[in-house]
């Protein structure tokens, strides 16, 4: 009975020995971490380089994928798919993949600083310094966590045009994936075409009742090709010569008076040589 006691003391005696043992290891392990990684980061040439990286490199938080699904109305849609105009109504109609697209273009760019940066960095200490293996260590994962956190994400788009029959029967798709940069192309045509509906709109809109008389005035109220007037029982319209559809400005210098036969007949025609 009493060995048996004093057994169990030893044993209890040896465990709590053993745990104080290794918490004060633990310890002197973590104070000596602590030591070191404050020297690191008060004497790493490569940590300092990095964290002032953190202040020049900021991207925009990208995922890695984007996926985007555009259903089409019917099957022949979907086999007769015209991709340069659908890519430009999925950018034009979605003001989210434009915001999207326009951080890309920030990563892209901040991406070559990045890279270039990242290569002119200071070296990693070594041994041959003087540096405990610990300070080589914990310098390499404070400057590793710092590049991935800076490193500006590229993303891929991957867009599937879809079409699922009425009752659901059959689907279809087809699936493009366009780079980033690819994206950012798309939206510059995406900017052009704008721009140039918005002039055309411009352009109609500054032709206002005044201009018109003018024009008409300079040509003597008569249809400048026919020579018909308002006397002949025919309507007169102002007509721009280089149509607005192909760049024409709504200018003096480029309007003339027509009348509707002649003015019909021409349409958005328009002769180089003048032979309207
Ligand atoms: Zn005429």
């Amino acid at each position: 009975m009493f060995w048996e006691d004093s057994g169990a003391i030893i044993i209890f005696a040896a465990i709590l020995l053993i745990s104080i043992v290794i918490i004060l290891l633990v310890n002197r392990y973590q104070k000596r971490y602590e030591e070191t990684q404050n020297l690191v980061v008060t004497t790493s040439k490569r940590y300092a380089y990095m964290l002032k990286q953190k202040e020049i490199i900021q991207p925009e938080k990208l995922d890695a994928v984007y996926t985007i699904n555009r259903y089409m109305n019917s099957k022949a849609q979907l086999d007769r798919l015209n991709l340069y105009n659908q890519m430009i109504n999925i950018i034009q109609g979605d003001p989210e993949i434009q915001d999207t697209i326009y951080k890309c273009q920030k990563n892209i760019d901040l991406k070559v600083i990045y890279d270039n940066n990242l290569q002119n960095a200071p070296n990693y200490s070594n041994q041959e310094m003087g540096f405990s293996r610990l300070y080589l260590k914990i310098e390499h994962k404070l400057s590793n966590a710092i590049s991935d956190e800076i490193c500006p994400i590229i993303p891929q788009f991957h867009i599937y045009f879809r079409y699922t029959s009425p009752q659901g029967r059959n689907s279809y798709y087809i699936n493009y994936e366009f780079s980033a940069e690819e994206m950012v192309d798309c939206l510059k045509l995406c900017e052009i075409v704008e721009n140039n509906k918005q002039t055309a709109i411009y352009q109609r809109s500054i032709m206002t009742p005044a201009l018109r008389y003018d024009v008409m005035k300079r040509d003597g109220f008569r249809c400048v090709l026919c020579g018909r007037s308002a006397s002949d029982g025919i309507k007169l319209h102002v007509d721009h010569i280089v149509p607005i559809a192909r760049g024409g400005k709504t200018i003096k210098s480029n309007l003339r008076t027509l009348c509707e036969d002649c003015n019909l007949g021409k349409k958005d025609k328009y002769d180089q040589d003048g032979i309207n």
